[in-house]
Formats: C-alpha cells, sequence, structure tokens
C-alpha cells in the first residue's frame, strides 16, 4: 500500500486562516459557509489541475480542500472562487 505524500502547509499559513475565521466570527459573520457554496468550490476544486486528489490538498497552497472550501474566509489562491 502506498502512503501519500501529504505536503504540510506552514504554520504561518494554517494560523492566518484560523486567525481569519476567528476575526469573522468577532464580527458576527457567518465562518462554515452554507453546503451550496461548499458544493460550488468543491466543484471547481476537483476539477482544478491544481488539485491532489490522493492527499485531497491544493498544490498551490497546500491546504486540505474539504476543510479549506468550508470556511467563508476562504478564497481560491488562483481567484477561482
Ligand atoms: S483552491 Fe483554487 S487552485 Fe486550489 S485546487 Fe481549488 S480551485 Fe484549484
Amino acid at each position: 500500500m502506498r502512503i501519500p505524500h501529504v505536503k504540510l502547509s506552514s504554520p504561518f499559513h494554517l494560523l492566518a486562516a484560523l486567525w481569519r475565521a476567528l476575526v469573522n466570527r468577532l464580527r458576527g459573520r457567518k465562518v462554515v459557509a452554507d453546503k451550496v457554496l461548499q458544493w460550488q468550490r468543491q466543484v471547481s476544486c476537483y476539477s482544478c489541475v491544481e488539485y491532489d486528489p490522493e492527499t485531497t490538498q491544493c498544490v498551490v497552497c497546500s491546504c486540505f480542500v474539504p476543510l479549506k472550501v468550508m470556511l467563508t474566509s476562504e478564497k481560491c489562491p488562483l481567484g477561482r472562487w
């Protein structure tokens, strides 16, 4: 069995994502995207050449796509969503 090579995000990148989500929460905004928005983002990512289905990561930002699409404060680094 082959173990996928997971690329780790830098700690700063992860902290920045959590910070953006916290700021949204403190401002009374939604933190978790609604299901339709999550689905639209997933469609974009799963059809993107930068998506690695083996690790479920975006090759550009190293984020885990199933988590990234859930947070309203996250954006595609290439501007696709
Ligand atoms: S976040 Fe953007 S660049 Fe990364 S896999 Fe999704 S659509 Fe592609």
